[in-house]
């Protein structure tokens, strides 16, 4: 069930209710500004992934900066982005399951929707889907450029899975997906630049033989906000896949040489505890916050650190208890990870110089595949 938003258009930023999801918008343009500025020159397209931000309201300001359009990863985010007004989407993930294909063939009678396989029985199941909705479908052969996740693997496999793709009448061959996963939170840019040195090899290779065979390779997509930079120099990859980068969150600021973006996104919470001496208690805990890549920062405030979670507590210690922050006050927080914090929330509350000036849907939240 959608809540009412946390929050109206001009009220202060601590007047907010919390927990909520704000997004800065100073810093959300500056990182919006700032990739298209770095791509601006470059023949590389930014296809941005939305399972981010999860917003057709963010996808089009990513599109009028000059992305081409975006990336999701299941079928309830494309729905979302398509019926938002996204005309181009890109799933960059296998999808099984009849009922989920004819909803995605669905959506390509009126938007452009290209999708990923890595078997030929992913091949069949497109060609059925489409055909039943009479479209026609570009698939990408995605590769295991070394994340060890999907993907077949480079060269002559890649070469068989693209050849059933072009043989399939309802879909055309849309290109090879070569995205490396695990190279994006390598900590050195040594190690990332490794990863995807070697990654750019397997999708050069790939499209070589490929070309060989006759077919031409119209997308090699991939790369994430960790290792974007590389994957952009490479002169193999023509769509880069970032979708951090317009939020950021605490784990990519821990990469050494980390990417040239600004926290943008926040959850604003309440200290609702303050009685035992060096600790304060925030409304923000497991619920309110995924985990996974580490405890959020506490932002803006010297020896304050966010040290335990339990489902709807968030523990601070104070190293001064002169500075402890009061019971009522109002604290951002630094998320671990953006992308999971994202779907926890049915509103971004966008703030500007500490008033609130809009409030958008998080329209692809959910569950759902
Ligand atoms: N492309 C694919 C296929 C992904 O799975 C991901 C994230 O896991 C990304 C791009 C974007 O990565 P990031 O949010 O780290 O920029
Ligand atoms: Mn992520």
């Amino acid at each position: 069930m959608l809540q009412p938003p946390p929050a109206e258009p001009g009220m202060r930023e601590d007047e907010v209710d919390t927990p909520a999801l704000l997004l800065d918008l100073d810093a959300f343009e500056h990182n919006l500004d700032t990739m298209a500025a770095l791509l601006a020159p470059t023949s590389v397209k930014l296809r941005a992934h939305a399972k981010t931000h999860k917003s057709p309201v963010i996808a089009r300001m990513q599109m009028a900066r000059g992305a081409i359009g975006q990336c999701v990863q299941k079928v309830a985010e494309a729905e979302a982005l398509v019926w938002g007004g996204v005309p181009d989407v890109m799933v960059t993930n296998q999808v099984v399951g009849a009922r989920k294909l004819a909803r995605l063939a669905a959506l390509a009678k009126v938007a452009r929707v290209s999708i990923c396989a890595d078997d030929p029985a992913h091949v069949d199941a497109i060609e059925a889907a489409a055909e039943a909705a009479g479209v026609r479908i570009p698939v990408l052969v995605e590769i295991d450029v070394g994340a060890a996740r999907c993907g077949v693997q480079p060269g002559p496999p890649a070469v068989a899975l693209a050849q059933r793709i072009a043989a399939s009448r309802h879909l055309s061959f849309g290109g090879i997906q070569a995205y490396h996963g695990s190279a994006q939170h390598i900590r050195t840019p040594e190690g990332r630049a490794t990863a995807i040195r070697a990654a750019s090899e397997e999708a050069r290779r790939t499209v070589e033989q490929l070309r060989q065979q006759g077919l031409e390779c119209p997308v090699v997509g991939g790369a994430g906000t960790g290792t974007f930079a590389h994957e952009l120099a490479s002169g193999v990859y023509t769509e880069l896949q970032a979708g951090s980068y317009a939020l950021m969150d605490a784990d990519y600021a821990r990469n050494e040489e980390a990417p040239p973006f600004q926290h943008a996104l926040f959850v604003l919470a309440t200290v609702m505890s303050a009685a035992t001496p060096h600790i304060a208690v925030l409304d923000a805990g497991h619920k309110a916050m995924p985990t996974d890549s580490g405890y959020p920062l506490v932002w803006g405030r010297e020896g304050v650190r966010y040290v335990g979670a339990s489902d709807e507590h968030g523990k601070l210690t104070v190293e001064d208890p002169a500075l402890r922050p009061r019971l009522g006050e109002k604290l951002r927080l630094v998320p671990g990870h953006c992308d999971p914090t994202v779907d926890r929330y049915d509103w971004y509350v966008g703030v500007r110089k500490g008033r609130v000036e809009c409030l958008w849907p998080v329209a692809a939240r959910g569950g759902m595949a």
